[in-house]
């Protein structure tokens, strides 16, 4: 792989200012010789996957915290959320029979856009919070300061990330014979536990039975799992980005799957000019003011070869508006004859303000936006492909309701999140359940 690319000069939104400019240079360099945390093999393989589930033959589950922190970079805190997303892919892949596709959103999500540049408290003014690859959480004047060694620091800690979750996935711990004990610490706890719980049982006696009949395949053993982030530090991606030496092909090797986010797609700018250079699976989120034009205008630049799994669109309108505005939206990009992928973004279209001031979201406008996103594509007779959801492994209390509820009053005790709020473990399996439903009954 080499990495002899050249870029054209386009307006890029949401990108950090770096005040040490040869600090700056020496961390690119770097970050050019560092090694790839993907393999162009590996992208290419995930994008076949996402063609198949296009096609409605499979379902995607992406999940994993709003914005990572190097802090919150555990094997404790990893190993939770790969479980997490482990057990809600069981849930729909039993319910469903279907394949589902494995996308962490973890191992580089260390990037956020803003909506505001500077944050205002009591009077003193600093650059906002922008992700742990930018600047620190704290409200100080260093810890704001846009630094650019936290590339280098987010590649490390992605790093470490990735080979703990190729650790568990390959090496044992993803075995099927392990869905009880993905369950152990959790099961009487929560309602969504005790029935995972007996669906662990069915399933273990299924493979019991199996065994018994003298097959024991080798793909129970492993779990196929993916790591995707939102492309948004171009001064990160770029450098990351090689050609691979067996297709003379780009691609970002700093994960499987990139996508781009609703506030930096304009179809000028440099987000979407990178998208659509790089040969990885890749992403757009739309939100409820986009424009169908628009959206076929972005197709058919992202995907001009009408390649199945190469686009995905992740679209967060919002419980109240997703049956208004996805319809014409669907229309008109299938019209336009593009295989592309539908995935349903819950979480982005439904953050309000709690009364103690915290962001929130509700379990049940969550759990709506799913239900009126597969309600337009059965409608359509368009595949709903897979959703797309902020979560943890822990037990946080920064969205409400579920069966376990977070109730409004409790919204403080365990508000963890560096940036949006995310589904508890029990919310998530909870989530997954009741998509399964929906998807037994897909179109
Ligand atoms: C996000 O995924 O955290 C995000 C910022 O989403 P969007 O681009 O949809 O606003
Ligand atoms: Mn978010």
């Amino acid at each position: 792989m080499s990495n002899a690319l050249t870029w054209p000069d386009l307006p890029a939104a949401q990108q950090p200012t770096w005040p040490d400019v040869l600090a700056y240079q020496r961390v690119q360099e770097t970050l050019r010789t560092l090694p790839p945390l993907v393999f162009a093999g590996e992208c290419d393989q995930l994008t076949e996957r996402l063609g198949q589930a296009a096609k409605g033959e499979g379902f995607v589950l992406m999940g994993g915290d709003c914005a990572e922190t190097f802090v919150a970079n555990t094997a404790d805190s990893i190993r939770a959320r790969l479980k997490t997303v482990l057990q809600m892919a069981i849930v729909l892949t039993y319910a469903a029979s279907l394949p589902v596709v494995k996308i962490g959103r973890l191992a580089g999500q260390y990037g956020k856009p803003r909506s505001n540049g500077d944050e205002t408290v009591e009077g003193l003014s600093l650059p906002s919070y922008r992700g742990d690859a930018v600047n620190g959480i704290e409200f100080t004047p260093e810890s704001r300061r846009h630094d650019p060694d936290r590339l280098l620091r987010a590649y490390n800690a992605s790093s470490a990330a990735l080979n703990l979750v190729r650790a568990f996935t390959q090496g044992g711990y993803a075995d099927l014979r392990q869905v009880h004990a993905w369950n152990q610490d959790f099961v009487t706890e929560t309602e969504a536990g005790r029935r995972y719980e007996t669906m662990a049982a069915d399933i273990d006696r299924a493979l019991q039975f199996m065994k018994a009949c003298g097959a024991d395949p080798e793909e129970f053993k492993r779990v196929e799992f993916y790591a995707g982030h939102e492309a948004l530090l171009l001064d990160y991606e770029k450098p990351l980005t090689r050609i691979d030496s067996r297709t003379g092909l780009p691609y970002d090797v700093s994960a499987h799957f990139l996508w781009v986010g609703e506030r930096t797609r304009e179809l000028g700018g440099a987000h979407i000019d990178f998208a659509a250079r790089i040969r990885n699976p890749i992403g757009v989120k739309l939100g409820p003011k986009t424009r169908a034009a628009d959206a076929v205008a972005l197709v058919e630049r992202l995907d001009p070869d009408a390649i199945p799994g190469r686009l995905t669109l992740i679209t967060r309108m919002g419980a109240a508006q997703v049956r208004d505005v996805l319809p014409d939206l669907v229309t008109k990009v299938e019209a336009a004859g593009h295989p592309v992928l539908w995935v349903c973004d819950p979480m982005h279209g439904n953050t309000r303000e709690a009364a103690s001031g915290h962001k929130t979201r509700s379990f049940g406008d969550v759990l709506d936006e799913v239900r009126g996103f597969f309600e337009v594509h059965a409608a359509l007779g368009t595949h709903a492909g897979g959703v797309h959801v902020e979560l943890t492994g822990d037990d946080v209390t920064e969205c409400t309701g579920g069966t376990q509820g977070v109730i409004e009053s409790e919204i403080g005790d365990r508000y963890e999140t560096a940036c949006d709020p995310r589904l508890n473990r029990a919310q998530a399996l909870e989530l997954s359940f009741l998509v399964a439903e929906m998807l037994q009954t897909r179109h």
